[in-house]
């Protein structure tokens, strides 16, 4: 069966994670976060673990040959899934352009795209905050600064780019975690 897959995009600290969290208990879907993939990895310390901790450490983003081959091979294990939410990636055009096949022998349907709309200055406030509760090695001011700039330089464009293809919904990322849950439940109900 044809799998209904989704997208989570939205700046680092917007909340994505917990609502893909939330939205794959509620339907049933595959929650799949490549910065805990990574993360895994590096644990781990496998040969791909450390040649992303070089680009993750410094605020990089991961070639993206290297996520997409790394997601294409951990979906293998969720034959049976319904469907996946797709929690940190694609983070650039070039990551979406493979998922949907260029230059690729294989391509992933995506049904549903969700932007969670932060401001910049939130944002910041968020990731500063989380940086003292977690530790992340990611999480320094510096470098929380660059992956902020990343963001807006290469992720940002995937709006436009789900957009053009009518599958992208905006939804206000300010708010409680419940009342934003509400909102993309509607949104997923309605897809469905
Ligand atoms: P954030 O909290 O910044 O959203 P994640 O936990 O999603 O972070 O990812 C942590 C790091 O892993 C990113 O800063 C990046 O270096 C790397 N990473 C995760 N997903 C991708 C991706 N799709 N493409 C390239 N790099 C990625």
């Amino acid at each position: 069966m044809k799998k209904f897959n989704i997208v989570m995009l939205g700046a680092p600290g917007s909340g994505k994670g917990t609502q893909a969290q939330l939205m794959a208990q509620e339907f049933g879907l595959q929650h799949i976060s490549t910065g805990e993939l990574f993360r895994k990895q590096i644990a781990s310390k496998s040969a791909l673990g450390l040649e992303a901790q070089s680009y993750i450490d410094k605020g990089n983003l991961c070639p993206d040959s290297l996520t997409i081959n790394m997601l294409y091979d951990y979906l293998t294990h969720f034959e049976s899934a319904k469907g996946f939410i797709l929690d940190g990636v694609p983070r650039t055009i070039q990551q979406a352009e493979m998922l949907d096949g260029v230059g690729m022998s294989e391509s992933l349907n995506v049904d549903l795209v969700i932007n969670l709309n932060v401001p910049e200055d939130e944002i910041i406030r968020r990731m500063l905050e989380r940086a003292k509760l977690q530790g992340r090695s990611d999480d320094t001011p510096e470098i929380i600064e660059k992956r902020i700039h990343n963001y807006f330089t290469l992720t940002r464009p995937l709006e436009d780019y789900y957009q053009k293809k009518s599958i992208l919904s905006q939804v206000n990322g300010m708010g409680t975690i419940e009342e934003i849950f509400e909102e993309i439940k509607k949104l997923i109900e309605n897809k469905l």
